[in-house]
């Protein structure tokens, strides 16, 4: 028996069908199109899910589930994406219409979970009970096992890790509060540091790196940069991974995870990102003496987190 993962992100719909150790055997995408009315969208969800089968010669028959993996708010009982703001969906029953295609349990995500939940069936919190996903990019994603399973909360909304306040009064953020972690440690925020020490510091090999052109600096410019030796740089990072780990430090206290893993663009830095993170991270976490300690590493599922985690979503609910 195999299992079906759709990821519906802002630019393109990814679909794969998974087994039962999460390794894809077939994937493919289309763009999504996201002007386009929520039924067109839907319409071709379905028709990648017939064209997955049929390049498998596989049949309603051979699926265990359907897995929808999508931002914003979901109703997992009723199967219901009730927002998702990149593509201006209201209230779409996604579940009824993907059973007029195949009449299996079709399941409604978080994409953030999703990721977690790959990580913990095939990635690396693979065999640990207790493990917490951040996914850095445009804002800051949290996915929560517990016990080998996912953590929603009462309501499903839980694990928004990237909205708990480290500077009162602080950054605005996306949210509407100031101060989210996630206006200090998303690749936006970086971004935006980075753009912010070069207007302040007009030698910095920022500037020649993206042409003297500041709409070119993205979340590498500055890792680049400071690869290079550039002091400006240098600085711009440091304060990055300072307050990320000051982040991080509270996700420990609170959770005391066998794993934290920190996936998105900017984890591709590896230990680049990895080492002076876990350097400041000492001292910052409550002290447990010489209990095991939370491992932080880089996520591994990397661009398929999204298919694999909506796929399996049924193994750790
Ligand atoms: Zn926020």
């Amino acid at each position: 028996m195999y299992y079906i993962g759709i990821d519906l992100g802002g630019t393109q719909i990814k679909g794969g069908i998974v087994d039962e150790e999460g390794k894809i055997i077939k994937k493919d995408s289309i763009p999504t199109g996201r002007t386009r009315k929520s039924e067109e969208i839907v319409n071709d969800i379905c028709l990648l899910i017939k064209k997955l089968l049929s390049d498998e010669n596989l049949s309603e028959n051979d699926i265990y589930s359907v897995g929808i993996g999508s931002p914003g708010s979901l109703d997992r009982e009723r199967g219901i994406i009730i927002a998702n703001f990149n593509l201006g969906f209201r209230y779409v029953a996604i579940r009824e219409a993907i059973r007029k295609v195949i009449p299996v349990p079709i399941y409604v995500e978080n994409d953030a979970n999703c990721a977690a939940i790959a990580e913990s069936v095939a990635g690396v919190a693979k065999g640990l009970d207790y493990a917490v996903l951040i996914t850095i990019g445009t804002g800051i994603g949290g996915g929560i096992i517990i016990n080998n399973k996912l953590y929603i909360g009462a309501n499903g909304a839980a694990a928004e890790l990237g909205h708990m306040v480290l500077k009162m009064n602080g950054e605005a953020c996306t949210c509407g509060r100031k101060g989210c972690w996630e206006a200090y440690s998303s690749a936006t925020a970086l971004i935006r540091q980075t753009k912010a020490a070069v207007v302040k510091n007009p030698s910095s090999k920022i500037l020649e790196l993206v042409g003297g052109d500041l709409d070119k600096i993205d979340a590498k410019t500055a890792f680049d940069a400071a690869r290079m030796g550039d002091e400006t740089a240098i600085e711009v990072i440091d304060e990055y991974i300072d307050i990320l780990a000051e982040g991080l430090a509270n996700i420990v206290n609170i959770f005391q995870p066998d794993v934290i893993a920190i996936g998105g663009g900017v984890s591709k830095e590896g230990e680049n990102l990895l080492t002076p993170l876990r350097e400041k991270m000492k001292g910052r976490t409550f002290f447990i003496g010489d209990l095991k300690n939370t491992q932080i590493v880089a996520a591994q599922m990397g661009n398929d987190a999204g298919i694999v985690g909506a796929a399996l979503i049924s193994k750790r609910i």
